[in-house]
């Protein structure tokens, strides 16, 4: 047994990033400075996106999606329950009301026929995450949009660098959010960012993230003096630091060899486990390109006995830092107390009780790799019935 702890997802941080960041320190902008307009540079062509806008994390970037979207009031959103609360939570800053769609029980992502049964005519936007990395149905996401005048945001924390038949995850949608939070596939510490092809989203998104406040001589109302700037609508201080930005950078130069080591080490446990009884390895979609941003593992938990539960403490035992992404965002008693049940969403619900994400970042070696695998197979051998 290792005696050191494998998280499940962890940053990679070189020489040149910490000169990056030594380098903002040393120069006169801490924010708002040039870093920020490089950064954001960076991600259009990462992105294919006209517009970019840094923002202080994903979070916040969901919030201004919506925002900007519009969602206010008696407005509803669809979403899936398989992902990180921030992404419905953004909703509800809004005064919106999250509605959750289910998973396709094969790709794990947001099922387009369940969107179609959620609309409604108070539908304003719907919520797709790219989860894992996986790409969604956009193609019948946005046909559903345009059929109902939808807003498409599409929450791509897992996702940068990923692509649908051939577009770039960040230019299909009408906006899209990402995060570079330490785990996720490129990090600024805390940091995320919107794209968008749309120039009245981005003029609302570039206002929200600074108080709804305005210097633009077109924009002011009442006066034009040199020293005069509006507030326009209620923003938030939600900018970003050039010391973030420039570390956002130099990990982008690095974006395509994290992307190449992930799905590397992804096709290795899928390679070990195929043939796996007791286990189903996660989907691959032929006309898509993956981000991996985790590795899924589902049980087969009819032959795992007793459960789950068993597998996730033994792997912790043994040092592998295994997680469950996610709980259905609507069992949290947040939730519950706004009054979402248990039963809403099936398949999400089932896929829940089954998986274990494993260790899976660029920085692991192929060495942690095996010795997940050699622990994965033991444990499933020593579990399974029959
Ligand atoms: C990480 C994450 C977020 C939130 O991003 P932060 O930068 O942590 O605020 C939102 N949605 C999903 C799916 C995420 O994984």
């Amino acid at each position: 047994m290792r005696d050191d702890f494998l998280p499940y997802g962890r940053q990679w941080i070189d020489e040149d990033d910490i000169q990056a960041v030594v380098n903002v320190l040393k120069s006169n902008y801490l924010t708002t400075g040039p870093a920020i307009k490089e950064f954001e540079d960076q991600l259009k062509s990462v992105t294919g996106a006209e517009y970019v806008v840094a923002i202080s994390n994903g979070t916040a970037a969901l919030h201004a999606a919506c925002f900007a979207a519009g969602i206010g009031e008696g407005d509803e959103v669809i979403t899936t329950p398989m992902t990180f609360a921030a992404t419905s939570n953004a909703v509800l800053y809004c005064g919106g009301t999250p509605v959750f769609a289910d998973i396709d029980p094969e790709t794990y992502n947001i099922d387009p026929k369940d969107i179609r049964r959620k609309i409604t005519n108070k539908t304003k936007a719907i919520i797709p995450v790219h989860y894992t990395g996986q790409p969604c149905d956009m193609d019948e996401i946005m046909k559903i949009a345009k059929e109902h005048n939808l807003i498409v945001i599409e929450d791509a924390a897992h996702a940068l660098g990923a692509e649908y038949k051939g577009r770039k995850i960040g230019s299909i949608g009408d906006m899209t959010t990402f995060s570079f939070h330490p785990v996720k596939p490129i990090t600024t510490g805390e940091g995320g960012a919107i794209t968008t092809n749309n120039k009245e989203f981005y003029d609302k998104l570039m206002l929200f993230r600074s108080h709804g406040i305005t210097r633009d001589q077109e924009m002011l109302l009442n006066d034009n003096a040199a020293w005069y700037y509006e507030q326009h609508f209620l923003g938030y201080n939600y900018r970003m630091t050039d010391i973030q930005a420039a570390l956002g950078c130099s990990q982008l130069n690095k974006l395509e060899f994290f992307l190449q080591k992930r799905r590397e080490y992804a096709k290795m446990y899928s390679e070990a486990f195929k043939d796996l009884e007791g286990v189903i390895i996660p989907k691959q979609l032929d006309d898509t390109l993956s981000g991996w941003h985790l590795y899924v593992l589902q049980l087969d938990t009819d032959k795992i006995r007793p459960d789950r539960r068993v597998i996730f403490d033994e792997l912790s035992i043994h040092n592998i830092g295994v997680n469950v992404h996610y709980i259905p965002v609507y069992y949290h008693p947040y939730y519950q107390k706004l009054g979402y049940k248990k039963g809403l969403c099936p398949n999400a619900e089932k896929l829940y009780e089954r998986i274990i994400t494993l260790p899976l970042f660029p920085k692991m070696s192929e060495e942690d790799i095996m010795y997940v695998i050699k622990i994965v197979k033991e444990l499933v051998d020593t579990y399974r019935v029959g």
